[in-house]
């Protein structure tokens, strides 16, 4: 019980499905209790006065136990377990996917600063830039998520970061990441990636470049639709500005939404394996359809991302969009509406199949959406794909009145 490394410690030599059930937790530490304890914290007490201000000096190293908002070994747990698993040197958990993605670029811009944001990209994401960046003093430009090494024609002397996000929300662009990352690198620009559709298991964004990941882990990683939480992953060298900008906003997150992510985290290889392939069955279905212009899912062959998203990242999860043939809006109602076993709702990567019409022409600003019929985005749950692909049939067949 010396509190170093753990009888499981969980080598590289296992596979990542092995060391989903593994990372973060140590037994030995706590009386052989499978999972890491919960522990419900604000004040943390110090035995003397010294030993407080010895603390409040290292206050932004890692682990460092100071206060409930600044982290417990509860949260500690799940940070390292998402770091160790993605390939970053830490993690920071907090409220929301949204806070990290704020937090994150907070962390790392300031007043005059510019930077540059994929206009596939979530769309609170461009609202948090044209409003409380624009504030600050900091510039947006969007540019198109397919530029690729092209993007170094839009780097300004006050360019700080390239912000990233792959697949698209709802339009499912793959982006090159690894040529953006070069383009950025070399002019000393910070690159940053949403890799919430991939999750830690399918994409290794460090290796792909990218500086600081953010996750909305309220989708798979939590993965039963009944917590909030966001990560932020990072390379050492950022590790710092985040840590202290993560204290100076008072960013932080809830012991049970953490141990409800630690939880979601020991499943989260099968439950995708799962999502993946009744998705892609799904797809597959959907493209013969004669109501569906196209399928937006890059994990098929057909797909413009495909050969982007065989290289960058080993899976796929369950969330994608078709584009239906023209039809009007009473007619996508009329189908979305009733449907038994697709809920109408925000968010993702829950066990649940969802449903959503969206239109992302309305805030792309770089780029032109131009699609030939209405969007559609699904997230293809834990059901039994012949009760889904029932349940589609007859929503196609109500949209024809
Ligand atoms: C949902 C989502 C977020 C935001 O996560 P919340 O936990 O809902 O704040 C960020 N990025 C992507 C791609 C998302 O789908």
């Amino acid at each position: 019980m010396t509190g170093t490394a753990s009888s499981k410690d969980p080598s590289k030599k296992f596979s990542q499905t092995t060391r989903v059930t593994q990372l973060g937790r140590d037994p030995q530490q706590n009386y052989g209790v499978v999972n890491p304890p919960v522990y419900h914290a604000s004040t943390i007490l110090f035995d003397t006065v010294e030993e407080m201000e010895t603390r409040a000096a290292i206050k932004f190293e890692k682990g460092t136990l100071n206060y409930g908002r600044q982290g417990t070994p509860t949260i500690f747990s799940l940070e390292n377990a998402i770091a160790e698993l993605e390939g970053g040197y830490g993690a920071f958990a907090v409220s929301s996917g949204l806070g990290a993605i704020t937090t994150a670029i907070l962390s790392v811009v300031q007043s005059g600063d510019h930077i540059l944001v994929t206009d596939s990209v979530y769309a609170p994401t461009r609202f948090f830039c044209n409003d409380v960046l624009k504030r600050m003093g900091v510039e947006t430009t969007y540019y198109d998520p397919l530029i690729g090494g092209n993007i170094s024609s839009l780097i300004k002397e006050n360019t700080r970061l390239i912000f990233t996000e792959a697949p698209g929300s709802h339009s499912f662009e793959m982006q090159d990441i690894p040529a953006i990352s070069q383009a950025a690198h070399n002019k000393g620009i910070l690159v940053m990636m949403d890799n919430t559709w991939a999750t830690p298991l399918f994409c290794k964004s460090f290796d792909l470049g990218v500086d600081i990941s953010v996750h909305a882990g309220t989708k798979y990683i939590v993965g039963h639709s009944d917590a909030m939480l966001g990560l932020i992953v990072t390379t050492e060298s950022c590790y710092q500005k985040i840590k202290e900008t993560t204290f100076h906003l008072g960013q932080c997150s809830g012991p049970d939404d953490v141990y409800l992510a630690q939880r979601g985290l020991r499943t989260m290889a099968v439950r995708l394996r799962q999502h993946q392939e009744s998705a892609l069955e799904i797809a597959r279905w959907l493209q013969q359809r004669p109501e569906v212009s196209r399928v937006l899912h890059p994990a098929l062959p057909e797909d413009p991302g495909y050969a982007l998203w065989s290289r960058d990242m080993t899976g796929a999860s369950g969330l994608f969009s078709i584009i239906l043939n023209p039809v009007d809006k009473a007619a996508v109602n009329a189908m979305v509406n009733d449907l038994d076993l697709y809920g109408i709702g925000y968010s993702w990567g829950g066990y649940e199949s969802l449903i959503l019409p969206s239109n992302p022409s309305s805030i792309r600003t770089a780029t032109k959406w131009s699609a030939e019929g209405p969007l559609l985005r699904l997230h293809i749950g834990l059901e039994d794909t012949d009760d889904l692909i029932r349940d589609l049939e007859a929503g196609f067949k109500r949209m024809v009145r």
